[in-house]
């Protein structure tokens, strides 16, 4: 009898990165369970969630990394990194400061992470239109300057969420394949 786990091609090693309340647990969660919780804590222990996806008729296995509250410390350590294949590089539109601090987070990939990793620039809470104080433009000269993907989300709304996701685990399988 074939299992779920016999049909599956490949495991992707996703991590989340980004300044604190951002949305990174909101958007993985958004992700691996559809699903938003309003009064999300600060994320505690939880390594990993996983999502089975079918990406050029493979069945693929995204298993994506959340920070667990530790960029707070600078304690993001090389094993948080060590495998994984794509980095979601997250700022919210309403925080100059998270999208000031963008190119920190990708220096800090280029030290610790493989260097085929691909990254895709998240520019999260879209939703919050009234509150935006980083322009769409901004984001996406920086992207192109650096080699990012990039996509503007809103895990409240779900907005963009999959089309990242699925973006970023396509072009790991055309790295990997
Ligand atoms: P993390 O520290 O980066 O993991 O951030 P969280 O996922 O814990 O989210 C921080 C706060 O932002 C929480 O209050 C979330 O409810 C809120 N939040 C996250 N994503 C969105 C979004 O897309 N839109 C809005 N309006 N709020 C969001």
């Amino acid at each position: 009898l074939e299992t779920e786990a016999d049909k599956i091609s490949y495991v992707f090693k996703v991590v989340v990165i980004g300044d604190s309340a951002v949305g990174k647990t909101q958007l993985l969660s958004r992700f691996a369970k559809n699903d938003f919780c309003l009064d999300s804590k600060s994320t505690i222990g939880v390594e990993f969630q996983t999502r089975t996806v079918n990406i050029n008729s493979k069945v693929i296995k995204a298993q994506i990394w959340d920070t667990a509250g530790q960029e707070r410390y600078r304690a993001v350590t090389s094993a948080y990194y060590r495998g994984a294949l794509g980095a979601m590089l997250v700022y919210d539109v309403t925080k100059r400061q998270s999208f000031d601090h963008v190119a920190r987070w990708v220096e800090e990939l280029r030290a610790h992470a493989d260097t085929s990793i691909v990254i895709m620039l998240v520019g999260n809470k879209a939703d919050l239109v009234d509150l935006r104080s980083v322009p769409t433009e901004d984001a996406v000269e920086f992207a192109e300057n650096q080699g990012l993907y990039f996509f503007e989300t809103s895990a409240l709304t779900g907005e963009n969420v999959e089309q990242a996701f699925f973006k970023l685990l396509e072009e790991i399988h055309r790295v990997v394949s």
